[in-house]
């Protein structure tokens, strides 16, 4: 049997680094910035006012008090975007709204509230520091620096000063075209009714849910019935659009393996993995194409994909420190797990103020196809190989999700 991480390596492996190429800014949120991005402006661009109010010299307003104001006369009238700024005389205000350009001639900025608001003539209530109220150009970036280091993960902030830079574009790691197969005669899709041996279909929704999160585009195909031709008839034309195929069930050692018996020989390898659930995964490349293939119940979906698939797509993506976070906390029931394999329990943590270490307790059984279970959980619990049995009270392993 192969180890969580070796598989996880190879899955990791397989899926490699996508490459870079310039997206429009609104398509590259949480993606990870593939070059560094140098400031073709400086931020601010120029010397602006931080307030409105008016624009002075700070000498000219040097004797200003609540009793006795000093009066200016307004030459202009500065809003924000104005480009043709006038120098400011000697005895004089202008106008300035928050943004707009500092005239040449001012030091400092009175805000409005310190004053009557005059349009033609202002009554100025108080002395100024000068600069006060002036924001100076490439305080935030200099111009020619680097705003964003590649690497960077793409969120609000980092494409906001993206924009203000001057950037329409990023060099970002392209997320992959995901292909997402579900096999399985017995499948129905809602709302179809249903018959007796028939169920509905959850992996596919589940995949591409936990796919789109991480920035992938995927399409799926939700039904395909244990038939090797119709498996590939269904799947082989749809390669050529998909950077990575993943698919479930028709992998165990059952007698209708849809997944293991088309891919066998066509480049796609199987193997048992130390874990419970997710046992039987397979990996490989089927036309070039790479292809991940999950087991069927729905529970060993999920954990295959916090297992493999996650950080081997975020992997690819360029992020680091994939690793869900792990805390240590003490159970409140006995678990058994089988010797050998890693057991991952759904289960719920808890921690509250005071306490050193926090609570879990499992959500459902261990049956791989307690999926509503697995809705109530908050994270996994992690039993190691050479466990059998973790008591009551003992120190566990939980992965937050
Ligand atoms: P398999 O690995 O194909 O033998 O499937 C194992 C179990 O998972 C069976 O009970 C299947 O009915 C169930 N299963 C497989 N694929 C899906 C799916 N896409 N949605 C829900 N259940 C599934
Ligand atoms: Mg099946």
């Amino acid at each position: 049997m192969i180890s969580v991480e070796e598989h996880r390596a190879t899955v990791t492996e397989l899926l490699g680094t996508r490459p870079a190429a310039e997206l429009p800014l609104a398509d590259c949120a949480g993606l990870v910035l593939a070059k560094d991005v140098h400031a073709s402006v400086s931020l601010p661009p120029f010397d602006n006012s931080a307030m409105d109010g008016y624009a002075v010299r700070s000498v000219d307003v040097a004797e200003a008090t609540e009793d006795s104001p000093v009066e200016l006369p307004v030459r202009e009238d500065i809003p924000a975007g104005r480009t043709d700024v006038p120098v400011l005389l000697p005895g004089t205000a202008h106008r300035i709204m928050t943004g707009a350009p500092l005239p040449q001639g001012a030091d400092s900025i009175v805000m409005v509230e310190r004053t009557d608001a005059g349009a033609e003539r202002v009554r100025i209530f108080t002395s100024t520091a000068p600069g006060s109220h002036i924001r100076r150009t490439g305080e935030d970036v200099g111009v020619g620096m680097v705003a964003l280091s590649a690497g960077t993960v793409l969120g609000p902030a980092q494409l906001g000063l993206a924009s203000a830079v001057g950037m329409d574009r990023l060099a970002v790691h392209v997320p992959p075209r995901v292909l997402v197969v579900s096999t399985g005669t017995e499948l129905v899709l809602p709302p179809q009714e249903l018959r007796h041996g028939q169920i509905y279909e959850s992996n596919s929704v589940m995949l591409v849910a936990g796919l789109r999160a991480l920035g992938c585009r995927v399409e799926s195909v939700r039904s395909v019935a244990d038939d090797v031709d119709q498996f590939r008839a269904a799947i082989e034309p749809r390669l050529a659009d998909a950077d990575l195929v993943v698919t479930s069930g028709g992998v165990s050692a059952g007698a209708y393996e849809v997944v293991k018996d088309a891919l066998t020989g066509a480049g796609v390898r199987f193997a048992k993995i130390a874990m419970q659930p997710g046992g039987p995964q397979g990996y490989g490349r089927w036309n070039g194409v790479p292809v991940v293939t999950l087991p069927g119940n729905p529970v060993s979906v999920l954990v295959s994909f916090e297992a493999f698939l996650r950080p081997a797509v975020l992997t690819s993506l360029g992020h680091t420190g994939v690793d869900r976070q792990h805390v240590r906390a003490r159970l409140t029931e006995t678990l058994e797990s089988p010797k050998g394999r890693r057991q991952f329990r759904r289960g719920y943590y808890t921690h509250s103020a005071g306490q050193v270490t926090g609570l879990v307790g499992p959500r459902g059984g261990p049956g791989s196809h307690l999926l509503a279970a697995f809705t109530q959980a908050n994270c996994l619990i992690v039993l190691p190989e050479d466990v059998t049995e973790a008591p009551e009270g003992s120190e566990v392993d939980v992965l937050l999700l």
